[in-house]
């Protein structure tokens, strides 16, 4: 219950700082993780929530995919706030509980798989059933989906050396390419945590985006390989939503990284 009312308060006080100094318009890439609200996790969101979140940006017109999106961060065409729907990690709700909603709204999203789960056909921390490849398929089916890298065994690259983060990538792309038959060209950091100098090169030498953290919209002139995006959890309803819809709550995401960055100084590895 604390943790929650921390987590409370630190969503008014984001709310507070965006008026202060409200973001320039740009490219919203917002971070889904599973929907269903099955289990437990606070990014677990039920699909009538989900459903309501997808409907209202599909009815702004806004949801660009993401080649449509970095295309128009290229162009300087973002004024109008274009926003990209983005999943993480592979959950088998992508396709049972998810793509029902996106269907039901042409709503496009990319959908960024950590392939050893899949692979192997591994858990993830938190009850996250693994989605199959033929899961993966039907989303590729659907015309919606851009499948992405999330790494190989979702590991952080920011303190990896370049062969080992090369090795990271080549498996997933690999994977992504045998499996489903498509051309794996956008990548997102794990637990969007920027990887190390020569893990960032390898990044670049083989993608044409990369994401991290950041909860604001992505300006016309940013870097398209150090994206910003949002998280979207259960606790932001439709209220805090439309904030992040908008490029607001940075602050809540700096408040995020520093509980991180503690969070990974005291396990000491
Ligand atoms: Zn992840």
């Amino acid at each position: 219950m604390a943790k929650q009312g921390i987590g409370a308060a630190v969503k008014v006080a984001a709310a507070g700082a965006d008026a202060l100094r409200p973001s320039a318009p740009g490219l919203v890439i917002l971070i889904y993780h599973r929907v269903g609200g099955h289990t437990a996790s606070a990014v677990d969101l039920t699909t009538a929530g989900f459903d309501a979140q997808v409907g209202e940006l599909a009815a702004s017109g806004r949801l660009v995919t993401l080649d449509e999106g970095i295309a128009r961060l290229e162009a300087g065409a973002v004024a109008d706030w274009p926003v990209v729907l983005t999943f993480d990690d592979g959950t088998t709700d992508w396709v049972s509980e998810a793509l029902p909603v996106l269907a039901r709204h042409r709503a496009p999203a990319t959908f960024y798989v950590a392939t050893d789960f899949i692979e192997a056909r591994r858990p993830f921390p938190g009850e996250g059933a693994p989605i199959s490849w033929d899961g993966l398929q039907e989303l590729v089916a659907s015309g919606l989906a851009t499948i992405g890298s999330h790494t190989h065994t979702h590991a952080l690259l920011d303190r990896v050396d370049g062969p080992s983060a090369a090795g990271e990538l080549d498996r997933s792309i690999d994977l992504i390419g045998e499996r489903l038959g498509v051309t794996c060209t956008h990548f997102a950091y794990p637990k969007a945590l920027l990887g190390s100098p020569a893990a960032e090169a390898e990044v670049r030498a083989r993608f044409r985006s990369a994401a991290v953290a950041g909860s604001r919209a992505n300006p016309s002139d940013g870097d398209r390989y150090r994206l910003h995006r949002t998280p979207i959890q259960v606790a932001d309803g439709l209220r805090w939503f439309r904030r992040k819809a908008s490029g607001g709550m940075r602050l809540e995401d700096s408040a995020r990284q520093l509980v991180n960055r503690r969070r990974y100084a005291q396990a000491g590895s």
